[in-house]
């Protein structure tokens, strides 16, 4: 992760999107939540998806 170059950032609530190259060398798209105790993050391919999951993302209740 430390080694990953991220742009484009950018926020829905507590949920970040960055795109990044994966390790294919496609432009990926991953959706992380940075709600403490929540871990989901998800990659995805293209950035709509990414944002659909990042709005329709509910915290698991712990
Ligand atoms: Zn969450």
């Amino acid at each position: 992760m430390a080694a990953a170059r991220f742009w484009d950032l950018f926020r829905i609530g507590p949920v970040e999107i960055a795109t990044h190259r994966d390790r294919y060398g496609r432009t990926a798209h991953v959706a992380a939540c940075t709600a403490p105790g929540c871990d989901w993050s998800a990659d995805y391919l293209n950035r709509f998806a990414a944002e659909l999951a990042a709005r329709t993302h509910r915290c698991a209740p712990r």
